[in-house]
């Protein structure tokens, strides 16, 4: 379920400001899915390459990567998917670049002014 909430963004110096975020929320069966729909091919790669020779000793780790990747994507509740607002420095509308795995608290660079935001939940 996507969502909309207000981040607050500091600056250094500056009085904090409030952010525009774009959030993707997970309920617990979506949450379930989602870290299957990622484990249980792993996992079946684990079990196919576990008859071939020089390959079967990959098994193990592609097993150990795939129970990893489950259990993190199981745990995630919601994603950033979008952050806007007036930067706390510059004062400037600026669409801020999220990194891969956006977590909170977050520290973005400013695309105007360069200075780095930091992104707390208000
Ligand atoms: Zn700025």
């Amino acid at each position: 379920m996507r969502q909309t909430r207000e981040l607050t963004g500091t600056v250094y110096a500056h009085p904090p400001g409030p952010l525009a975020a774009s959030l993707e929320t997970f309920a617990g069966p979506r949450r379930v899915g989602r870290a299957l729909v990622l484990a249980l091919p792993l996992l079946l790669g684990a079990l196919l390459i576990l008859p071939v020779p020089g390959l079967h000793l990959l098994a193990p780790f592609v097993a150990v990567l795939a129970v990893v990747l489950g259990v993190r994507r199981l745990r995630e509740r919601e994603r950033l998917l979008d952050l806007s607002g007036a930067c706390p420095a510059c004062r400037a509308e600026q669409s801020f670049e999220l990194p891969d795995r956006p977590r909170l608290p977050l520290l973005l660079r400013c695309p105007g002014c360069g200075e780095f935001v930091k992104v707390t939940d208000s």
